[in-house]
């Protein structure tokens, strides 16, 4: 399985990832990555950039250096009810919109109350892809919300990082990647990268996924025609074609 886009990493302005974007630009085209998803942390998290940074990313080409890079964000879930730190209008604006539970903004709950959050998320438009959702902190009703992602046009993220650093992951994302084979379930497979070097890095993910034979035209950026298709669709984009990279 050969992956060609990553679409969540950090740059600096998340302020604990340590790389530029061009930085990861440059590392993401060495690799042979072909699109780059640039989604910060939000607001909720201490030290990540505030609002105008999000929608400012106008200020950034939309292809550089031959890559092409998603004007995004990893918007944090607040609470049980599946409120986000950023408006929906802020959201939309946006290319790629990642989802997210992070232990300094939410507490871990009862898994009826994750559940909760994740199936009020699943409907929200302006989300695009449900972040990291193995963490053991936040175990959910996986067959019961799967199948609300898949019927509300949710990808499923499967995080690199998560193996590495989030407890209970291994376990966690098999049987939520074995429910999305079963309800065929879109996933992406990302790299969450808080460094460069990291971009393009999946080892972890593609190990899970052919351990259980997942299909690859579930994996949605195993293929650049198709991501691309899909990413214009998400985004309302229309990338026209004198600038997109062959
Ligand atoms: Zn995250
Ligand atoms: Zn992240």
């Amino acid at each position: 399985m050969k992956i060609i886009a990553d679409t969540h990493t950090h740059t600096l302005l998340s302020s604990h990832a340590y790389s530029t974007l061009l930085e990861n630009v440059a590392y993401a085209k060495k690799i042979g990555i072909r699109i780059l998803g640039n989604t910060d942390h939000c607001p909720a998290i201490a030290g990540a950039p505030q609002v105008w940074y999000f929608h400012n990313q106008v200020a950034f080409p939309e292809v550089i250096d031959g890559v092409i890079v998603l004007k995004g964000a990893e918007v944090n879930i607040l609470d049980y009810e599946g409120h986000l730190d950023l408006t929906d209008k802020e959201l939309n604006a946006l290319d790629w919109v990642i989802a997210s539970m992070h232990a300094p903004v939410i507490n871990s709950g009862t898994v009826e109350e994750h559940t909760r959050a994740y199936i009020s998320v699943a409907q929200n438009p302006a989300v695009d892809v449900i972040g990291h959702s193995g963490d053991g902190r936040y175990v959910y009703d996986y067959e019961k919300v799967i199948k609300v992602f898949k019927e509300y046009d949710k990808i499923v993220e499967i995080n690199n990082h998560s193996f590495m650093t989030r407890a209970g992951s291994k376990k966690n994302c098999t049987e939520i990647a074995l429910l999305c084979k079963k309800y065929r379930v879109p996933v992406v497979v990302n790299s969450d990268a808080h460094f460069c070097t990291e971009i393009g890095h999946f080892p972890h993910c593609i190990q899970m996924l052919e351990e259980i034979d997942f299909p690859e035209e579930l994996v949605v950026n195993a293929d650049y025609d198709r991501f691309l298709a899909l990413v214009k669709e998400k985004s309302g984009r229309s990338f026209t074609e004198n600038v997109i990279p062959r």
